[in-house]
């Protein structure tokens, strides 16, 4: 399952942790060091925030909600220390952490929440901390020179967090996808239908509407590759993938099956309109040979066809179902489409 590959954000967690726990011992001790400096309402905040990380640490492991947690988390956390930047008793060494706030918000809540967590924080962190040296008379010219500093590091920091999590992304897409396609084909495979049958098959339960599988089995596969090869039996194989995926609606799901075998998920389509489609289709695909350098190959189908609710809830079920009718269309010479149970087909 796709939900495996990206390891429900699992990486997000671990960092998640790492950053509590340093939180827990900052806050503590940056407590007792501003409260000997007299910041009271600072090494208040730190404290308290210390506390609260210790509690969050027990429940970010296994929490349905951590993106929420996050959130909670790091935008207070940006925002005491966007305030003891601007305290001129702070530490002047306090500007490193201007460092971690791309690091930290592109590791967290990835590139797009990143970018303005980012951009915003290090802004308002980058004013502040100016701002204390403002309020200390010091010379223009070391203001300049030290805002410059900072702000070309940070922005270095927030361009290497940025491609990372770009690059991240990217493989996960691609990651995904290639979990979920047929390597010959190239139409999405079994474990993309059970996928996508979830979704529409709750959208089907929520708006009322009818949705239709159908089966398919080429006719007599085994005697293409008898006769012309098995290279020429895979190129047969696209040829067909290639025909389905012409001949249907953007919005259905079609998928490789198994070997020479197809399925077909009908969106908003009954039973009965859904066997007027793929006997059109079956038809179609008579008049539609493969050609190859040597000759053409005709290629006929058996389609075996259920729908959702009347055949069954699960996809399972419907496939027991229209597998059965698709093995009557066999018994019965090939090349149709069977839409109803043996006994009460007409
Ligand atoms: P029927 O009409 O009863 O379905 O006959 P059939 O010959 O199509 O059925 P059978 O299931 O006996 O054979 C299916 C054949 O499909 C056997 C196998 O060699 C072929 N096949 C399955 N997957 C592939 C594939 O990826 N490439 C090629 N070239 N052939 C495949
Ligand atoms: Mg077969
Ligand atoms: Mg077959």
């Amino acid at each position: 399952m796709t939900e495996q590959l990206v390891q429900n954000y699992k990486y997000r967690r671990d960092i998640m942790v790492v950053l509590l726990m340093v939180t827990v011992f900052g806050g503590i001790i940056f407590s007792v060091i501003n409260f000997y400096r007299g910041l009271w309402l600072l090494a208040s905040i730190e404290l308290g925030y210390g506390l609260f990380s210790l509690g969050l640490l027990k429940y970010i492991k296994t929490t349905v909600h951590f993106q929420r947690w996050v959130n909670i988390y790091i935008v207070p956390f940006f925002i005491i220390m966007v305030y003891g930047l601007s305290l001129p008793q702070s530490s002047e060494s306090i500007f490193v952490w201007i460092l971690t706030i791309p690091v930290i918000s592109y590791l967290l809540v990835g590139r797009k929440l990143g970018f303005f967590y980012s951009t915003i924080f290090i802004v308002c962190g980058i004013i502040s901390y100016h701002w204390r040296f403002i309020s200390l008379e010091q010379q223009f010219s070391l203001n300049v020179a030290i805002s410059a500093n900072v702000i070309l590091s940070a922005l270095l920091m927030m361009a290497f967090a940025h491609v990372y999590e770009k690059t991240r992304e990217q493989n996960e897409a691609r990651l995904l996808s290639l979990a979920g396609t047929d390597p010959l084909t190239g139409l999405a495979n079994r474990m993309k239908l059970n996928e996508g049958f979830q979704q529409l098959s709750a959208l089907a339960t929520r708006h009322n509407a009818p949705l239709t599988l159908v089966l398919f089995d080429l006719d007599l596969f085994k005697t293409i590759n008898d006769v012309h090869g098995h290279s020429v039996g895979d190129e047969a194989l696209r040829h067909v993938a290639n025909f389905l995926k012409t001949n249907t609606r953007k919005t259905d799901l079609l998928a490789r099956f198994g070997g020479e075998e197809f399925a077909l998920l009908l969106v908003a389509t009954n039973l009965e309109e859904g066997y007027a489609q793929i006997e059109a289709l079956r038809k179609r695909l008579m008049t539609t040979p493969f050609s190859t350098a040597k000759c053409n190959i005709h290629i006929t189908l058996s389609a075996g066809l259920s729908t959702y609710g009347r055949d069954g809830k699960s996809l399972n079920q419907l496939i027991a179902k229209a597998d059965k009718r698709l093995y009557f269309a066999k018994e019965n010479g090939r090349n149709q489409v069977i839409a109803r149970d043996p006994d009460t087909h007409q």
